[in-house]
Order: structure tokens, then C-alpha cells, then sequence
């Protein structure tokens, strides 16, 4: 039997001396070198004892070693679970605890650190850093290739972490053909070949940058240029050189605050894709005025892979993700699942091959979004018009993104009424011109409690991620409630919209 990911991804690619990635420092890796190291790292997987379906957590700087450490982990079988970069022990000890991950695999600065995460998760702690050096890499030095591991397209690829609003991340279990499937379909629809060079500088453990990018070059068999991060100075640089670019909209308001973006700059690609937060209708039209091309904007999430795009030939319509992609099928629904009138704002529903296959140890929560006819719940609130296009127009989950990373306010409010002195909190997203939307939190003190800004800001960084650490903190006598006590939100978003403006 075949292993239906890798032999797709990478088997079509072993041996070949084509470029797969060109690195910042002008070096290259070829195609044929990167499946050779990712069997190696697929056979140090196997001597580890990892048998399909076993997991492996990663934490890693992105390199070209985290990618052929995940290629690895496929044609081993195993259900690879990348996890940002930003969380902190406390929060990588509840991944590798809820998954059951038998290997975690971390950079060697954060060895320390999560050595008694692992130890208490009764899992084993390798080290591979972003030069390849590391434990990990010595145990895969002297080994030769084992066999690839048989999967069916149902078998599980990834587990991929979504922060949950009860506070609890969930597992989105994704499967071989999940991820196949939709990069198949966007390979296609977005017209990519082995002519294209894909600018790559988002992170690879979201989404966004492992499975839209990377597997769609890998599919067409196109290099990429590898960006260990997104640093306008180095895209500006190497923009020149690339055929397309995936980004999300941070990118596009950084790189327009730059002179240097043109018509001529840009004269090379073919194609910018938008993803993973709102992209302002306005920033879609100084995008056009500045460099004559138009951003195609496309819509998706973790469980779901993509869902829509804008057409690669037709109207790229500014403020809209476009149009259901092939094999997808959108529905605008009420609470209960009824389709609401055309032009209506309801919750998006979306079922195709795409969407996941449930949360992992979580079989209520899957219920309550996964319906039994295979439609998903997304928790996003769209409508869509005459002609077919979708718009989102808010998130029924109160869910903040901020620089293309979601924070759930549940998350931090639960961090925030954990500290001394704090009686609740309010946690909310704003517009900011950089982010997107800023955390903003609204604290009431205990009653005689001296509560400022600065020590609770200091408090949380050992708890929260960076990106979840509120940007503001404002400290008021109580919350605004509606007559059912709920926390009425609105005012409060209302109120602080202009926090960051101008
Ligand atoms: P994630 O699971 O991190 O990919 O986040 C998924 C969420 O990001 C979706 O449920 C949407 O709320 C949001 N999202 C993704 N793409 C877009 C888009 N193009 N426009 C608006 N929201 C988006």
C-alpha cells in the first residue's frame, strides 16, 4: 500500500536535483537532498520507536530542518503536531500531555525548559535547532532509510492546536487526504507550476504556511524562497526573484508603508494571496494603486484547510473571500443548521474533503460543530451575495487576531482573574494599524485592591504567549452587563476603538 501524503508530496520529488528551497544566506537545498534528510529523520523517528500514529510535538525555529523533521514524520506514519514558537512550557506541557506525544522535539535554547514537560508527559525531549545540529540530528547521523510507512487517505497526518474559548486548546485532527485534497485544489485553481517561485515567509506552524504553502509548492514541484520570518527588508529584496507570495494582511500594510514597493519591484509576480485575518477592502486598493495588482483573497481555518478564494481570472472583489473552492460547499445557516434568505448574515457552514475529522479526545465538542451530514460550524458570520461571493463579516466565537495569530479572549481572562487583586476582566480586540487588532483587556480591581497596568503586564508574561499579552490594559469600577448578566462586549469594543488610531 502506498503512503497517500508522502508519496503525492515527496516520493514524486526523491532524487530529483531540482530546487526546493532557496535560503536566505544564498544557499539552496535541492529537492532530492531534502527527501534525503527527511528519511534520515524518518528513520531516527523510527529507531525512537515512533510507530504510526504515534505523535511528535515539535517547537522549533522554522528551518529547512523543521520542514524534512515534519516530511519525516509522514512518511513514518506518525501525526506530527508543530507548535508555536511563542508558547511557553507551562503551555507546551498541555499539548504533549492532551495528544499523548511519545517525542517532543524542541530547540536546543528551550531544552531546559521543557525537559521536565516532557518528563512529566512520560515523553522523550530531542533537540534539532535551525543549523541542524542538535540530538535529534545525531541519532538520524549514521542511519540509513527504512521502508515507507503505508497510509490510507483516511489515516491521521497532523494534529493541529486551536486555543479554545473555554480556555481548553482542542486537536484538530487533519487527515492524509485533508491535506492532500485541498492543496490539490488550490495547486490548480491558483494555476501554480514549476515555473513559479513562492516567496515564503510565514510561520510553518500554522495553517497558513505549512499546508496552503508549502504543500502547493511542493505539489507543483516549484521552489521556495525560505524566510526564516517575515522581515520587510529582506521580502523587498527578494520580492524580485518570486513568481507569488502568501501573506497575511500584516504583510501587505507593512510592505506598503515602504517607498520602495512598485510596479517595478513587483513586476516578477504573478500572484498575491491574502489569508488568515480580514484584509481590508482599503488596503486591497492601495495595493492596486501602488503596484497595478490586484490581492486575491481566500478564506480557511485549521479544521477546515481552505474553504473559498477569490478567482484567479475573474473579479478579485475587495473586501470578500470569493468564491466556494471546487469540492467545498458553503451554506449560510441559522443556529440550527437552516439555511438563512439570500443576502442574509448567518453562521458559514462548510463540508468537503477538506474538513477534519474531529477534535482529538473530544467527542462532545466535535458534536456540537461537526453535524452528523458532515456540515462544519465554522463559528464565522458571512453572507454571501448574488453573484456567489462570500463576506465575513464578524466572529460569532469573540475570537481576536492580532498580527495573523488568533487569542481567545477566554484564554486571557482566565490568565488575567488568576492574578492577585484582580475581581474580572474583560478581554477584546480593537483596530490597530499594524496588528490588525490589538488584545486589550478592562479589569476591575477586589474591592480595596491596588491594581496598575504595568505589574499586571509583567504578571501574565510567564503564563501567555507574547501575541496573547494584552497591548492595553484599562482599569475601571466594574463591566457593562446586559439585563441577563452577560458581558456586553460591544460597549466595551465601542468605547477603546480609537485606542490605537492615527
Ligand atoms: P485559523 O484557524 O488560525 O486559520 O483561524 C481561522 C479564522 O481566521 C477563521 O475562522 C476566520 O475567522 C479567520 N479568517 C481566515 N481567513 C480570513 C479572511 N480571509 N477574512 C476574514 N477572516 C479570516
Amino acid at each position: 500500500m502506498a503512503n497517500h501524503l508522502y508519496d503525492a508530496l515527496f516520493g514524486q520529488h526523491e532524487g530529483q536535483d531540482t530546487v526546493f528551497l532557496y535560503l536566505p544566506d544564498g544557499s539552496s537545498m535541492t529537492h532530492g537532498d531534502f527527501c534525503a534528510l527527511a528519511a534520515r529523520y524518518g528513520a531516527a523517528l523510527a529507531q525512537a520507536e515512533l510507530k504510526p500514529g504515534d505523535r511528535v510535538a515539535m517547537q522549533m525555529e522554522k528551518s529547512p530542518h523543521m520542514l524534512a523533521l515534519i516530511a519525516g514524520a509522514i512518511r513514518q506514519g506518525a501525526v506530527f503536531l508543530p507548535l508555536n514558537t511563542a508558547y511557553t512550557p507551562a503551555e507546551i506541557a498541555y499539548f504533549v500531555g492532551d495528544s499523548g506525544a511519545k517525542l517532543l522535539v524542541a530547540g536546543s535554547k528551550s531544552a531546559a525548559a521543557l525537559a521536565p514537560v516532557a518528563e512529566a508527559a512520560g515523553a522523550r525531549l530531542a533537540t534539532l535547532d535551525a543549523d541542524g545540529t542538535g540530538s535529534f540530528a545525531d541519532s538520524a547521523g549514521g542511519l540509513t532509510p527504512v521502508a515507507v510507512e503505508p497510509r490510507a487517505p483516511g489515516d491521521l497526518a497532523a494534529f493541529l492546536y486551536t486555543s479554545g474559548t473555554t480556555g481548553r486548546s482542542k486537536g484538530a485532527m487533519l487527515s492524509h487526504d485533508n491535506l492532500l485534497s485541498n492543496a490539490r485544489v488550490l495547486a490548480d485553481y491558483w494555476r501554480f507550476t514549476r515555473k513559479d517561485v513562492l516567496l515564503h515567509a510565514l510561520p510553518i506552524f500554522h495553517t497558513h504556511g505549512l499546508f496552503v504553502a508549502t504543500n502547493v509548492a511542493l505539489l507543483a514541484g516549484c521552489p521556495m524562497i525560505f524566510l526564516p520570518k517575515f522581515d520587510a527588508e529582506e521580502v523587498i529584496r527578494l520580492l524580485p526573484q518570486a513568481t507569488a507570495m502568501m501573506g497575511v494582511p500584516t504583510f501587505y500594510t507593512r510592505l506598503l508603508d515602504d517607498p520602495r514597493l512598485t510596479r517595478d519591484l513587483v513586476g516578477n509576480i504573478r500572484l498575491f494571496v491574502s489569508g488568515s485575518a480580514p484584509l481590508l477592502a482599503d488596503t486591497h486598493r492601495q495595493w492596486e494603486a501602488h503596484t497595478g495588482q490586484r490581492i486575491l483573497e481566500r478564506y480557511g481555518m485549521t479544521e477546515t484547510n481552505m474553504n473559498t478564494s477569490n478567482p484567479y481570472a475573474g473579479e478579485r472583489r475587495a473586501g470578500t473571500v470569493g468564491l466556494p473552492l471546487p469540492g467545498v460547499e458553503v451554506k449560510v445557516c441559522d443556529p440550527n443548521g437552516g439555511e438563512v434568505p439570500p443576502g442574509g448574515i448567518g453562521t458559514i457552514e462548510v463540508r468537503g474533503p477538506n474538513v477534519f475529522q474531529g477534535y482529538w479526545k473530544m467527542p462532545e465538542k466535535t458534536a456540537e460543530e461537526l453535524r452528523p451530514d458532515g456540515f462544519f460550524i465554522t463559528g464565522d458570520l458571512g453572507t454571501v451575495d448574488a453573484d456567489g461571493y462570500v463576506t465575513i463579516v464578524g466572529r460569532a466565537k469573540d475570537l481576536v487576531i492580532s498580527g495573523g495569530f488568533n487569542v481567545y479572549p477566554k484564554e486571557v481572562e482566565m490568565a488575567l482573574d488568576a492574578l492577585p487583586g484582580v475581581l474580572e476582566s474583560a478581554v477584546i480586540g480593537v483596530p490597530h494599524p499594524d496588528f490588525g487588532e490589538a488584545v486589550v483587556a478592562v479589569l476591575v480591581p477586589e474591592a480595596g485592591a491596588l491594581l496598575d497596568a504595568k505589574s499586571v503586564q509583567a504578571a501574565l508574561a510567564a503564563s501567555l504567549a507574547k501575541f496573547k499579552q494584552p497591548k492595553h490594559i484599562d482599569i475601571r469600577h466594574d463591566l457593562p452587563r446586559n439585563t441577563m448578566g452577560k458581558v456586553q462586549k460591544n460597549l466595551l469594543r465601542d468605547d477603546l476603538c480609537g485606542l490605537f488610531a492615527g
